[in-house]
């Protein structure tokens, strides 16, 4: 087979993988300059938060499983290809040196026992290090069920690695991914979470010690192929950031792209995924844990508020937060009052009496903060009644590309390459579904 042909299959099938953020686009225009068809190359963050651009393929479509929501599933009759180390370790290189990408994804089909597939990709990212001297990004997907040595490997070329649990609850998975075992898949992200554990503690000591993926790890979620809530989704993301120290879990909206009586007929509104972006980065920036932010609004996120502002309509007597002496974590609870804006303030209380017009100059979004603050004892707005209070935060945004930074929406992220203070979420299952390893 061509190696054009087999580059068109092989990155159509990696390109529902969303551990690794963005994908192509279906936009078909001639006659001008450039190509927005999948082509294989899509965009990811690194740590420091640039937008980098990965060649993002898989080694092999081949797969012995059937995971019902795949369309590289065992039962679905598509071309099926594969390409050889020194075929992906020359299409890396020439697109580089072309500037097209400035790294590699890599992942795999299950094309047979787990060790040997995880043996195939390391052996792309050892060629890629050692014999063409690549020095860019490599994201390498970590196979379930192999053993630990060969994942010690695949960390030792690769900056991240990523298994993807896909389906938050053990019952899900068996019903949709059966031949996926859940204790697998949290047994290779235990192992890798401690070895990046490990290596930062060796590395304190010692600096000639290696490096082990330096970027971390994520996974991806699908959301709405299972009818799980989005308090299982959540609680589990909340487990995986403490009990692993996974960087990111992406949020995949579910896409019909096969045919399976166990599957819902059409994707969850988008909306879905972004509200889950919004609450996954409360988890991760604001302190909130997951049973704050659903046990106010019940199993599911509203749709039509932000998790944020849902919070603080469910909970009127934590408001209003005295400007003038609230901590920062309390402040971080103010609709309208992100990382940025919080820091400010703090830093402007300090220097000087704050007076109500410093506000939006200190960054806050005061036609929502303004229900929910008071500068000393006086509040700068009459709350209105719940419906009404409701009424004015309803937001309706755009299905935009969640993934990217500043996915609360609506405050301030926190600085770029900002660690997630995942230390402080407390590793509580939902539901009691998977059992941590
Ligand atoms: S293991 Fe499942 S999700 Fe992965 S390629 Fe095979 S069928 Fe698809």
């Amino acid at each position: 087979m061509e190696l054009a042909r087999k580059l068109e299959i092989l990155a159509a099938g990696a390109r529902y993988d969303a551990s690794c953020a963005s994908s192509g686009s279906s936009r078909r225009e001639s006659g001008g300059i450039g190509q927005a068809l999948p082509a294989g190359v899509c965009h990811s963050f690194a740590g420091d938060g640039r937008c980098i651009s990965l060649l993002k393929l898989l080694k092999s479509n081949v797969c012995r499983y059937d995971c019902a929501y795949c369309m590289n599933r065992a039962s679905n009759g598509i071309e099926r290809a594969a390409f050889t180390t020194d075929e992906l370790v020359s299409l890396t290189i020439s697109f580089y040196r072309r500037n097209y990408i400035e790294g590699l994804f890599l992942s795999s089909g299950i094309y047979s026992d787990p060790d040997i597939v995880m043996e195939g990709l390391i052996d792309v990212a050892r060629t890629l290090r050692k014999v063409a001297g690549f020095a860019g990004y490599i994201h390498l997907k970590a196979i379930p069920g192999c053993g630990d040595a060969l994942l010690r490997a695949a960390g030792l070329y690769a900056d991240r690695l990523s298994a993807n649990i896909e389906l938050p609850t053990a019952h899900s998975l068996a019903r949709l991914a059966p031949d996926k075992s859940g204790r697998e898949i949290l047994g290779a992200m235990r192992y890798i979470g401690d070895s990046c554990l490990e290596q930062a503690e060796d590395r304190g000591r010692l600096a000639s010690t290696p490096v082990f993926a330096p970027a971390g790890q994520s996974t991806q979620l699908i959301v709405g192929a299972s009818p799980d809530s989005d308090s299982s989704l959540l609680g589990l993301a909340q487990g995986l950031y403490k009990r692993y120290g996974l960087r990111r879990v992406y949020y995949s909206a579910y896409l019909p792209v096969t045919q399976d009586p166990r599957l819902p007929a059409t994707s969850p509104p988008l909306l879905r995924e972004h509200r889950l972006y919004q609450a996954d980065w409360l988890l991760r920036f604001y302190g909130f844990k997951a049973e704050e932010i659903l046990d106010a609004t019940g199993p599911n996120l509203a749709t039509d508020l932000d998790p944020k502002s849902s919070w603080a309509l469910a909970h009127p007597s934590f408001f209003p937060v005295e400007l003038s002496r609230a901590s920062l974590e309390e402040l971080l609870r103010v609709p309208g009052l992100g990382h940025v804006s919080a820091k400010r303030l703090l830093g402007a209380r300090r220097a000087s009496r704050l007076k109500y017009e410093d506000l939006p100059r200190l960054g806050m979004v005061l036609k929502r903060a303004k229900y929910f603050i008071s500068l000393y004892g006086r509040r700068p707005a009459t709350v209105p009644d719940p419906a009404d209070l409701r009424a004015f935060l309803v937001d309706r945004p755009g299905p935009k590309a969640s993934a990217s930074a500043g996915e609360d929406g609506l405050d301030a992220p926190p600085a770029p390459g900002a660690a997630s203070p995942a230390a402080s979420v407390p590793a509580t299952l939902p539901q009691g579904e998977f059992d941590f390893v």
